[in-house]
């Protein structure tokens, strides 16, 4: 490193801008076509081979928010958490993954793995021995989440980066939640970081999108795979996502700074039996979470008192819409147990401390005293 890194809000304003050099556009210019010369160029350019000059610099802002050196972009989340891990998964090897991810991710290893002759377990709880536990003589990869979804369970990054250096495993983790914002796994010696671009990168629920942000070796080894399963993201909305991530380091400190409030009041709220947000004091690991983290991020869980019904409430509720999604600009609120987790047995989810009338709130940037209103006005709703 030879000069200083520039902080969160230039690198998303600026990083990997395309210059308009014909007409001096104050944005990057859109390059939307699917076919280049080939003949006297310097790169064969092609989509599909993520290297449309949109592409390559998105990618680059990518790399650049998360400190790495190299990234790719995809049509979607899953499409960047798919391509990451079979990229680094053969036959007959074995990968150890936490026990609280994103349903999606479950099921791409549950439905698909056993197909590809690929071996996996899934930790007891998110405690580094508990990864340990389950390291087997094939396992090649380590993958993990924090904040985890809906609990916001924290995972020790030096910790999980530790365990995969002293058994030679490449370690992955889906930053999703705490977006680059909050985290930069690689600065805790994490491989690969992978987001769901669709949340606070999109931030305005209108793009689904995805990347895995790395080094040189390790991105070229995803590049290889990803371009025979094909699922970049089209030109027009990389040139959006572009767009979007440049007020993402305004729109995430604004919605951490909501939940934290919101969490503050719904801990000290009658009527809730307990919240779920790794900035309260009152959480058990939020002493590891102020050690890898800049601020808590906009999603928090919480259960209203047992003589209360959860559904009543969240229908009650008016500015706060109810939504499968999350990290958008508005705020949303949905419940785990009929969604996300909506599949899985009573039993299973009660394992996973996921009760009936667990709540999951994704915060937004609108005015933290009218969104404590709403939350009032519904809970004196429900109660009359
Ligand atoms: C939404 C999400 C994904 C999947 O992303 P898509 O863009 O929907 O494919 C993966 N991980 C986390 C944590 C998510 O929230």
């Amino acid at each position: 490193m030879t000069k200083k890194a520039q902080g969160i809000n230039t690198i998303c304003t600026h990083a990997g801008e395309l210059e308009d050099e014909q007409f001096k556009g104050a944005v990057s210019p859109l390059y939307m076509a699917t076919s280049y010369a080939f003949e006297e160029v310097e790169v064969k350019r092609y989509p599909r081979y993520f290297n449309t000059p949109n592409q390559v610099a998105l990618a680059q802002k990518m790399a650049a928010l998360e400190h790495g050196e190299a990234a790719l972009i995809f049509g979607s989340g899953m499409a960047a958490v798919s391509n990451s891990l079979l990229a680094f998964l053969q036959n007959g090897d074995h990968v150890v993954l936490q026990n609280t991810l994103y349903g999606g991710t479950i099921n791409l290893v549950t439905e698909e793995f056993d197909k590809f002759g690929i071996g996996y377990s899934f930790t007891k709880d998110s405690k580094p021995a508990s990864f340990e536990a389950e390291i087997k003589k094939n396992t090649k990869v380590i993958y993990i989440e924090t904040p985890s979804n809906p609990l916001l369970t924290i995972t020790d990054l030096k910790a999980i980066a530790g365990i995969a250096e002293k058994h030679g495993l490449v370690s992955m983790i889906d930053n999703t939640f705490a977006s680059p914002v909050n985290q930069n796994p690689i600065d805790f010696g994490i491989d690969l970081v992978i987001h769901s671009a669709t949340k606070y990168m999109g931030g305005h629920s209108d793009i689904l999108a995805g990347t895995v942000i790395s080094s040189e070796d390790y991105i070229d080894k995803v590049f290889h795979l990803a371009k025979n399963f094909g699922g970049s993201l089209s030109d027009y909305t990389v040139w959006l996502l572009e767009r979007s991530i440049k007020t993402m380091g305004i729109r995430v400190k604004a919605q951490s700074e909501n939940a934290l409030a919101l969490a503050e009041f719904l801990e000290k709220h009658p009527d809730v039996d307990r919240v779920y947000y790794p900035g309260l004091k009152s959480h058990p690991e939020h002493s590891l979470a102020s050690s890898q983290m800049k601020a808590f991020g906009g999603m928090l869980s919480f259960e209203l008192k047992q003589d209360l019904d959860a559904v009543h409430f969240r229908k009650a509720l008016k500015l706060i819409k109810p939504s499968m999604s999350l990290a958008g600009v508005e705020s949303t609120i949905l419940s785990p147990a009929k969604t996300s987790h909506g599949l899985m047995s009573a039993e299973k989810r009660e394992k996973l401390g996921i009760k009936d009338g667990l709540l999951r709130f994704s915060v937004g940037i609108e005015e933290k005293e009218d969104l404590i209103a709403d939350i009032e006005q519904a809970l004196e709703k429900i109660k009359k």
